[in-house]
C-alpha cells in the first residue's frame, strides 16, 4: 500500500526518533516481575513508528485533506440530505453551560438544558402536528423501531395479537422493513405502480385484520410525494392498522404539509439530515419519535415534562415500551437542531424547503436531456434518473459515479431505490448556488458525451484519485484491515 506522495506513518519511521518525552519518573520504579503475572509481561517492544512531531502532524493533516465533505464540495446523496450544517450550530453546542453538564446532574440544576429539550420537543410538534415527542432515540432506524414497538404495544393493549404485519411499499429504504423484522413483524411488500406512487389496488390487497402498521416516506424515495395519502390512511385504518411516517424526507414539506394531517399516527424525524446535524460519517445522529394522543401512553420513558414552571423526567409511565438508550437521547444533536430551527424560524424552515424542491427540479429538467428519468413529473427534493440508455453503451451506474470523482464531486445514491434500473439518486438540497448546480449539471452531461464517445475513460474511472477502482467484491470478502510492510 506504499504511496510515493503519501507515505504512511510506519514509512516515515526512522529507528530512535521521537516525538515526545515523558518526564523523569518522581516515584520509585515498581519491578514489574514481581507484580504482575508473568504471562502479562510483553517479551517484545511493540512495533510502534518512531517519527517527530511534525511528521505525525502532517500524517494526520494529510489525511484529513483527503478527506471529502459537504465542508469541501457538492454531496447530492440522495435520502441523505447532506446540506450545509451552519458554524453557529458548533458555538452554541460548546457554550460551557451546555457542553459541562452531566446526565445525572439533579435536573434542578440542568433546568436551562431541559428548557431547551422542552422547546425543541414543542418546535417539532408544530412542525409535525403529532401530539407528543420524544427526544430519546439516536438515529432514524432506532426512531423507526420505537415507533414500531409503541404501535405493537399498543395493539398488544387492545387484545390484538394477531396484528403481526407491517406494510412496506416496494421503494422504501432499507431501514424500513430492517425494522420492522427487528420490533418482531413480518414485512410485506406492497408494489408502486407505473407513476412510482403505492398501487392502492395492491395495498387493498395486502391490508387486513393482520395488519399491524404501514410504514410510509412522504415524500417517497423516488422524491415524489403520494398524493393519495389520505386514502391510504383511510384504507390501513378502517382495518385497524397505524400509519408510520419515515420523516427521514422533511426537507420537502416544511411549513407545508404535516405528517398529522395527512393521517400519521407516529412518525420519526432525522435531526441530522433536515435539521443540520452533522452526518458525514454516519452519526452521531438523532431520531425524534412523534405520536398522536392515543399512543402517548407508550411512549419511552421517562418523558420530560413541566410541571408548576419545573422541567423534569417522568419516569411514572406504567404503558411505555421502556428505556430505549441512556440519558435522554443525543443532546448535542439536538442542540444544533434547535439552534438550527431558532435561527431558520418557521418562515426560514419554509424557504427551505421551496428551494430544495425548486434546485431538485431544475436539476432534473436539465439533466433529463442526457439521462432516462423513469418517473417524468415534478419532483420534491430529489429525484431518481436511470442509467438505462449508457447501460446500453456498456456503462454502467457505477462506471459514471466513479468518473463523479475524477471531477472532484460526491456521487450520488446510486442503485437506489430497488425499482429503477441503474438508479442515481440525487438530492441537491437548498443551501447550493445556482452556480454549483450549473456546475454538477454540466459535469454529468459531459460524462454523457464520453460514454458515447469514450466509454473507456468512464469504465476505468476515477483516474484522479488516490485510490483508484477498487475490486469492491473482494474488498467486502477478504478485507485487509492491518498495516502490513
Ligand atoms: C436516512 C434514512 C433513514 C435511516 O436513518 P438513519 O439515521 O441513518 O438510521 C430512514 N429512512 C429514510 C428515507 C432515510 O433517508
Amino acid at each position: 500500500m506504499a504511496n510515493q506522495d503519501f507515505p504512511l506513518i510506519f514509512e516515515r519511521s526512522k529507528e530512535g526518533r521521537t516525538g515526545y518525552s515523558l518526564p523523569d519518573l518522581e516515584v520509585p520504579e515498581i519491578d514489574l516481575d514481581s507484580e504482575l503475572d508473568d504471562a502479562y509481561i510483553r517479551k517484545n517492544a511493540p512495533e510502534l513508528p518512531e517519527v517527530s512531531e511534525l511528521e505525525v502532524m502532517r500524517h494526520y493533516t494529510g489525511l484529513s485533506n483527503r478527506n471529502y465533505g459537504v465542508d469541501s464540495g457538492f454531496y447530492p446523496l440522495g435520502s441523505c440530505t447532506m446540506k450545509y450544517n451552519p458554524k453557529i450550530n458548533e458555538d452554541v453546542a460548546r457554550l460551557d453551560g451546555f457542553s459541562h453538564i452531566h446526565p445525572y446532574q439533579d435536573p434542578e440544576t440542568i433546568q436551562g438544558a431541559l428548557e431547551m429539550m422542552y422547546d425543541l420537543q414543542s418546535a417539532l410538534k408544530e412542525i409535525t402536528g403529532m401530539h407528543e415527542i420524544s427526544l430519546q432515540s439516536a438515529a432514524g432506524a432506532q426512531g423507526e423501531w420505537t415507533a414500531l414497538m409503541m404501535i405493537r404495544k399498543f395493539h398488544e393493549a387492545n387484545g390484538d395479537y394477531q396484528r403481526t404485519k407491517v406494510i412496506v411499499p416496494d421503494s422504501a429504504h432499507g431501514t424500513n422493513p430492517a425494522s420492522a423484522a427487528v420490533a418482531g413483524f413480518d414485512a410485506v411488500t406492497v408494489k408502486s405502480n407505473e407513476d412510482g406512487l403505492v398501487d392502492l389496488q395492491d395495498l387493498k390487497r395486502v391490508v387486513g385484520e393482520d395488519t399491524a402498521a404501514l410504514m410510509l416516506t412522504n415524500p417517497n424515495t423516488l422524491g415524489l410525494f403520494e398524493k393519495d395519502i389520505l386514502e391510504m390512511a383511510d384504507i390501513v385504518h378502517k382495518a385497524g392498522g397505524k400509519l408510520y411516517y419515515d420523516g427521514a424526507n422533511l426537507n420537502a414539506i416544511m411549513g407545508y404539509a404535516r405528517p398529522a394531517d395527512m393521517g400519521f399516527d407516529a412518525v420519526h424525524l432525522n435531526l441530522h439530515k433536515t435539521f443540520t446535524g452533522p452526518h458525514g460519517g454516519g452519526g452521531p445522529g438523532s431520531g425524534p419519535v412523534g405520536v398522536t394522543k392515543e399512543l402517548e401512553p407508550f411512549l419511552p420513558k421517562p418523558v420530560l415534562i413541566k410541571r408548576d414552571g419545573q422541567y423534569m423526567f417522568d419516569h411514572d409511565r406504567p404503558q411505555s415500551i421502556g428505556r430505549i438508550k441512556p440519558y435522554y437521547g443525543n443532546f448535542a444533536i439536538n442542540l444544533r437542531a434547535y439552534t438550527y430551527i431558532r435561527t431558520m424560524g418557521a418562515e426560514g424552515l419554509k424557504k427551505v424547503s421551496e428551494y430544495a424542491v425548486l434546485n431538485a427540479n431544475y436539476m432534473m429538467r436539465k439533466l433529463e436531456k442526457a439521462y432516462d428519468l423513469p418517473y417524468n413529473q415534478h419532483c420534491k427534493h430529489e429525484f431518481v434518473l436511470s442509467g438505462k440508455k449508457q447501460k446500453k453503451l456498456g456503462v454502467r451506474t457505477l462506471d459514471i459515479a466513479k468518473r463523479l470523482l475524477d471531477f472532484g464531486y460526491h456521487p450520488p445514491t446510486i442503485y437506489f431505490p430497488l425499482n429503477v434500473e441503474e438508479g442515481m439518486m440525487v438530492e441537491p438540497t437548498e443551501t447550493e448556488s445556482k452556480e454549483t448546480l450549473d456546475g454538477f449539471i454540466d459535469t454529468m452531461l459531459t460524462i454523457a458525451k464520453e460514454v458515447e464517445d469514450n466509454p473507456e475513460i468512464v469504465q476505468e474511472a476515477p483516474h484522479n484519485t488516490v485510490v483508484k477502482r477498487m475490486d469492491e467484491t473482494t474488498a467486502a470478502r477478504n478485507p485487509i484491515l492491518r498495516y502490513t510492510k
